[in-house]
């Protein structure tokens, strides 16, 4: 499993949010504390960012270790941003090991990251790709479970569903049809959407921002954990949860 954080407030610098905190993403890498699936997370690894008025996001991603990458230590030290996501990868068995399977995943100002593994696949999820129009398909960024499950929230956001309704539906028809662990993290550089669906998830608040992570990156006060099948929506003034609907239950209008 991956670990894997988004951050929306005042500029912080990458290593502010990634290396300098004692647990943080750097860590997590050789030494997650609340992972459970997976030891270390050494396939790869990612961060996004949004540059002042810009509002799509840069990526520096790589196949490698975080922590065997000098050059990113370099630019994490001088780069900040109001928004980032970040993810260390441990690749689940049988997915591509390339860079192009490291999230965060792009598409115009979004960033999405999938901590998880969806179980039977690719078989399991030909039901949902026969969902999503052909380009979708030719179009996705890898051979791995997330860059399919990033083509159906993509869908989902492209047809106008707010963030986090996006994140629930897609984890809610994965689960109609398969079982699967579908830890999802997206940001637009103002808010994040999130879930909690078979793995850690928690958050806290900073100094005009908000930070919601797999983890605690410190021992500090303040970090909450969000309950197992759980969607969060944060923006650095407001944090909201609230379950992932089961299919088949959804409220119908009377
Ligand atoms: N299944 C995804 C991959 O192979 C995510 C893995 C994970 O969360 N460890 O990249």
């Amino acid at each position: 499993m991956c670990r894997h954080l988004a951050y929306v407030g005042p500029p912080l610098s990458l290593a502010d949010l990634l290396s300098s905190p004692a647990h943080g993403l750097f860590t997590q890498s050789w030494a997650p504390r609340r992972q459970r699936h997976g030891t270390v997370n050494a396939d790869g690894f990612g961060v996004g960012w949004y540059a002042e008025g810009d509002p799509v996001p840069a990526r520096y991603r790589r196949a490698g270790p975080i922590w065997a990458d000098r050059s990113f230590a370099d630019v994490a030290r001088v780069t900040s941003s109001r928004a980032v996501l970040a993810a260390v990868r441990s690749a689940t068995s049988g997915m591509t090991p390339e860079e192009s399977a490291a999230a965060p995943y792009a598409h115009g100002p979004w960033l999405f990251s999938h901590n998880g593994r969806v179980e039977g696949w690719p078989d399991a999820l030909e039901i949902l790709a026969a969902s999503l129009p052909p380009a979708r398909l030719l179009t996705l960024e890898a051979q791995v479970d997330s860059a399919l499950l990033w083509a159906l929230v993509l869908e989902r956001l492209t047809a106008g569903d707010p963030a986090a309704d996006a994140l629930a539906r897609v984890a809610a028809d994965v689960r109609s049809v398969t079982g699967g662990r579908l830890n999802f993290l997206l940001t637009n550089g103002t808010s994040i959407a999130a879930t909690a669906a078979g793995d850690t998830l928690c958050w806290r608040t900073v100094p005009g921002g908000v930070i919601v992570a797999s983890e605690p990156f410190d021992d500090g006060p303040g970090w909450h954990d969000v309950p197992d099948n759980s969607v969060l929506t944060a923006t650095n003034s407001h944090v909201d949860i609230r379950p992932i609907p089961v299919p088949g239950k959804e409220q119908t209008p009377s």
